[in-house]
């Protein structure tokens, strides 16, 4: 089983990548797709008059600060552009894709953290209000049915908390604990970059390793959204996965390059 993540950053091309998922998929591999959406949820947003809000924590983790108007303008973006997007994208490729959020049978769980602190000029502030939590419990029950069923899950957040709100989720983090979930071989998260870059933006300071020991050691190289990406990978391998790769979903093969080791390779 491989878990691919796709994420929702400006250059990604859904087309190559929804091709290649469905070549290997036709070729008898099993796969799921989890998606993201921020691009396009901070251009809708804007254009429905409540601008995206993004709060860093103290500890330097870069956050959507979700109030329930933006959970909405969220789930428009992620489960209905993006999901049916991609959902119609490999139907036409001749893929029975089924479309989920991890809030449908409550694939995706965790606590509902309704607070976030927020570092505004030097100060930190508490932000009330806020629909986020990280997945903390997969239920793979759905998932075995539809894979069972010869269906292709294409899945994205948000998740479900304990008490079924609807609640924001990094995509990375749940295609991590997805991955571990499933016992997965390989969990690859693609995005618009060549993989993780030793200074970015020179996409010439690609790190091709990075042996699973050493993940959370590459932190310090990862700025703003690309460090939820090495915690998911550090908790993957953690976890029992044998290979997380990052890699490039902007056009070619993106999900064979990565299986072909190119990117970031961690295992
Ligand atoms: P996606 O939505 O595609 O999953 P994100 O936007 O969340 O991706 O994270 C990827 C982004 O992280 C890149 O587009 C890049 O701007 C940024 N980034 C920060 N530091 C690094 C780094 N060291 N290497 C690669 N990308 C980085």
């Amino acid at each position: 089983m491989i878990v691919v993540k796709v994420g929702g950053s400006a250059g990604i091309d859904y087309d190559a990548v929804c091709a290649d998922i469905a070549a290997r998929w036709k070729n008898g591999e099993r796969l799921i797709l989890v998606h993201g959406g921020s691009g396009e949820t901070n251009r809708v947003a804007e254009a429905l008059g409540h601008p995206p809000k993004f709060v860093t924590s103290p500890s330097g983790y870069t956050s959507r600060f979700t109030d329930r108007q933006t959970l909405e303008i969220f789930e428009m973006v992620y489960c209905g552009k993006m999901n049916k997007g991609i959902v119609e994208r490999l139907q036409r490729l001749g893929v029975n894709a089924v479309g989920l959020s991890g809030l449908d049978g409550r694939i995706f769980e965790g606590k509902h953290k309704d607070s976030v602190r927020s570092v505004e000029n030097g100060k930190v502030k508490v932000l009330r209000g806020d629909h986020t939590g990280t997945v903390e419990r997969v239920n793979t029950h759905l998932i075995d049915l539809l894979l069972a069923g010869g269906y292709l899950p294409v899945l994205t957040p948000p998740a479900s908390s304990y008490d079924g709100v609807a609640i924001n989720v990094d995509g990375d983090r749940a295609a991590a604990a997805l991955a571990v979930a499933l016992k997965a071989d390989a969990l690859l998260l693609l995005s618009n970059v060549p993989g993780l870059l030793r200074a970015y933006p020179d996409e010439s300071s690609l790190i091709r390793e990075i042996p699973a020991g050493d993940v959370a050691t590459y932190l310090e190289f990862a700025q703003d959204r690309m460090k939820k990406k090495v915690l998911g990978a550090a908790e993957a391998v953690q976890g029992g996965v044998k290979r997380v790769i990052f890699g490039d979903a902007r056009n070619g093969q993106p999900v064979s390059a990565a299986l072909g080791g190119q990117g970031t390779v961690v295992s």
